[in-house]
């Protein structure tokens, strides 16, 4: 039959594009259908277009969803060092950027023409601009499209998160999931930046640019790294960590200086300069244009020997204890991934089987299974593709 295959992948992404050629190369017919007009839109994008494509430190605990464990069976029978000697074999070029997570060197271009070298290797076929119209489901699944109709004895779902519609973001993975009675975990946009009201935005528009490493907590977490102050609100690695954690209305915590103790840093430089001003000495330990928005006018005048308790106890506290309320994200246009999305309590751990209909997978970044910032959404995607493609019929 022309338009039969062993399996059907839908999504050309990271997770569908891996699952489709190592299921072929166990000598199935594959055919990949996805609705956009380029193939691996988010892999060109990701990592600044130079792909995080993994992180050699990956542990479960890196993971969010609802089932905390369910990531554990993928990441062992797929590792980091699996995916490393795929891309060391294509000869491709990386770096290190902080331990473990590993970049192009080059451009995420290497990685997506790996994969689509070994899809073509392996007789995947692969159509774009083709749109889902209907599924229905017999012994076999049938896939009425925009272009023809297909069926496949096996139908694997590897549509995505809602992050960046631009880049062919759609709900569509939840739409089927639903249909086949599974459950949905809701969604929220996740890596992506905090937005600030408009009040505390005009007082602080002056900060716009501004970055420095700091330690931003809320009731269960604390992520040490960088934070960027935007025009909009806040941003940098440190943020985008947090809003994996972060509930909307939630207050977080800020250490602007988490590496010393501005109480020893103001002691040690009075001894030595007594008539320095204050805006100096944490001029010295901190960004100059944070220091002018921190210290109000009266303190912008005292010197170092002119410092009373109260005055250095409010230093601590708007140093190392600035606390603020996020008015939201920027929501899934900016953000890097979904978290939330269909419930694994129906899916295999093992297998990515659907527990309710056989034959029916659903990988990489459409589950609720979110991976901090450093390479895990892509290895969650390897990961997950991987078992599937070794289980499907
Ligand atoms: C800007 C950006 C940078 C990122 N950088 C990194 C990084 O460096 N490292 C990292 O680990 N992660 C990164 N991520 C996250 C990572 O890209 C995703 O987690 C990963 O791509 C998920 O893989 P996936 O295959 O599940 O989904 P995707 O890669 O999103 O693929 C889904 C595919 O399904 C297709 N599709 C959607 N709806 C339909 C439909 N209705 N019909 C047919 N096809 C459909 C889409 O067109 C797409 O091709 C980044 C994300 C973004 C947005």
């Amino acid at each position: 039959m022309k338009n039969h295959y062993d399996v059907i992948v839908i999504g050309a992404g990271a997770a569908g594009l891996f699952c489709a050629f190592n299921s072929a190369i166990r000598n199935k017919r594959v055919l990949v259908l996805d609705h956009a007009n380029k193939v691996g839109k988010k892999i060109l994008m990701s990592g600044g277009g130079r792909c995080n494509f993994t992180n050699l430190n990956t542990m479960y605990d890196d993971f969010t969803s609802e089932n905390i464990h369910f990531v554990k069976s993928a990441l062992n029978q797929y590792s980091a060092y699996d995916y490393l000697n795929l891309v060391e074999s294509h000869n491709i070029e990386y770096v290190e950027k902080s331990p473990g997570q590993l970049f192009c060197k080059n451009s995420s271009k290497d990685i997506l023409k790996m994969l689509l070298d070994e899809c073509a290797k392996a007789s995947v076929k692969i159509f774009k601009k083709c749109s889902i119209n209907k599924i229905n489901k017999s012994d076999i699944y049938s896939i009425e499209t925009n272009v023809e109709n297909y069926t496949a004895n096996s139908l694997v779902v590897a549509t995505g998160g809602l992050s960046i519609p631009t880049l062919g973001a759609t709900g569509f993975g939840y739409e089927i999931a639903q249909q086949f009675g599974h459950k949905i975990v809701k969604t929220n946009a996740s890596l992506v930046p905090f937005t600030l009201s408009k009040k505390i935005l005009d007082k602080q528009k002056e900060l716009s640019g501004v970055s420095l490493p700091v330690l931003v907590s809320n009731k269960n977490h604390n992520v040490e790294d960088d934070l960027l102050f935007t025009h909009r609100g806040l941003s940098g690695p440190a943020i985008l960590k947090m809003s994996v954690y972060w509930k909307f209305g939630e207050e977080i915590l800020i250490d602007l200086l988490p590496s010393k103790n501005i109480k020893e840093v103001i002691k040690s430089e009075r001894l030595k300069h007594p008539d320095k001003l204050l805006i100096n000495s944490l001029s010295v330990v901190l960004p100059k244009r944070l220091v002018l928005y921190l210290c109000n006018e009266n303190l912008k005048e005292l010197k170092l020997k002119q410092l009373d308790k109260p005055v250095i106890d409010q230093l601590v506290k708007t140093i190392h204890e600035w606390t603020v309320t996020p008015s939201g994200t920027e929501g899934y246009k900016t953000a890097e991934v979904t978290s939330g999305g269909i419930s694994t309590e129906d899916i295999s751990s093992k297998t990515l089987e659907s527990k309710l209909h056989n034959n029916l997978y659903f990988i990489g970044e459409v589950l609720d299974v979110t991976g901090q910032l450093g390479g895990y959404n892509f290895q969650w995607a390897w990961s997950s593709a991987w078992c599937a493609s070794q289980a499907v019929k």
